[in-house]
């Protein structure tokens, strides 16, 4: 069990925790590095840089609490000195990159959160685990609760991240119950934002690179699919929140707004004042036909509500995709 000490670190917030974010300079690990930074505290990132990129945090080394560690978490880990927390965030993420890498995602996910839990367990370092509104898969039950066991392929395409995120939940609870790890679980909702990768083939990227060059936005299927948006600085709030509370069960977080993919492909040709066509192309194998958080649990437990809108969350990721695709 964490000491009463390791506690009080994190949640007294003038004494600085140190936290290690593993998958740090990925998208939404680049962000949490920043905001704990911004709080007072000192953050160790570790990435092996598959899919995270240095561009991420380059800004983030003039500060002395930054650090970084070129390492793979499916390997043995080593980090010196105490551990306050460690975040769990290592792993592709998007649909296109699991697909391209199979067998790391499934390590990424096992090996790599046992490497983590075991490092937690040593540093008496609470533990927070990134999983999925995938493991919720294609879902029967609408929206998604935490209580909900989900409807999941494990053999089709899909099934290797799914799995994964399931897998690596279990183990967690495995290492609360056996070990006394202080852990908690993030189920993580579609998120956007700046630096997410402009080839990494979620809808988000696609949708907003295709307008901004004049191209056809590809709605795969007849985009009668739902998604529901979460803005990244939403989603930071809820995770430090869920990481500073005492709650174990997994918690949902996400933005309960649902559209279509279609309505969201003509939201985007409208922010974005594109000419774009749209054109339809294959549904891929499991794509999940609905998708919605019920965030009960994250509004009771950690008074966590998503306050950006997704107009405005969009127009701040168009305004970054355009000055990226500027400078390429
Ligand atoms: N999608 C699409 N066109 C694209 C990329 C994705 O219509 O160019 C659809 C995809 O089939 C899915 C939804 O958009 O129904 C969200 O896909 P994404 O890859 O962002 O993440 P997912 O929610 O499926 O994990």
């Amino acid at each position: 069990m964490p000491s009463v000490d390791t506690q009080a670190r994190i949640e007294r917030r003038r004494v600085i925790a140190r936290i290690l974010i593993t998958g740090g300079a990925g998208f939404i690990g680049s962000h949490l590095c920043e905001r704990f930074l911004a709080d007072g505290d000192e953050v160790v990132c570790l990435d092996n840089l598959i899919t995270g990129d240095m561009d991420n945090v380059a800004h983030l080394f003039v500060n002395p609490r930054f650090s970084f560690v070129h390492q793979d978490v499916t390997n043995y880990i080593y980090v010196s000195g105490h551990i306050d927390a460690i975040l769990h965030f290592a792993s592709p993420a998007s649909p296109i990159d699991y697909l391209e890498l199979p067998i790391q995602t499934l390590k990424v996910g096992s090996l790599g959160t046992h490497k983590g839990l075991g490092l937690a367990r040593v540093k008496a370092a609470r533990f927070l685990l990134a999983s999925t509104s995938e493991v919720y898969g294609d879902p029967l039950v609408h929206p998604q609760p935490e209580d909900y066991w989900g409807n999941v392929n494990p053999i089709g395409p899909r099934g290797v991240y799914d799995e994964a995120k399931r897998f690596a939940e279990a183990l967690t609870m495995a290492y609360h119950r056996s070990h006394g790890v202080a852990t908690r679980i993030v189920r993580i909702f579609n998120t956007y934002g700046p630096r997410m990768r402009l080839g990494d083939g979620r809808v988000v990227p696609n949708f907003i690179t295709q307008a901004l060059r004049g191209e056809a936005l590809t709605v795969y299927g007849d985009g009668s699919q739902t998604r529901s948006f979460c803005f990244v600085d939403d989603l930071v709030e809820g995770i430090v929140r869920l990481l500073r509370s005492d709650c174990v069960h997994p918690v949902n977080l996400g933005n309960p707004h649902e559209l279509s993919v279609r309505e969201f492909a003509e939201t985007i040709i409208r922010l974005t004042g594109s000419a774009s066509p749209i054109a339809f192309e294959p549904l891929p194998v499991d794509d999940p036909k609905v998708r919605q958080p019920d965030v009960s649990a994250a509004r009771q437990i950690l008074a966590w509500e998503p306050r950006i809108a997704l107009e405005d969350g969009l127009s701040k990721t168009i305004a970054y995709f355009q000055e990226r695709l500027e400078v390429r």
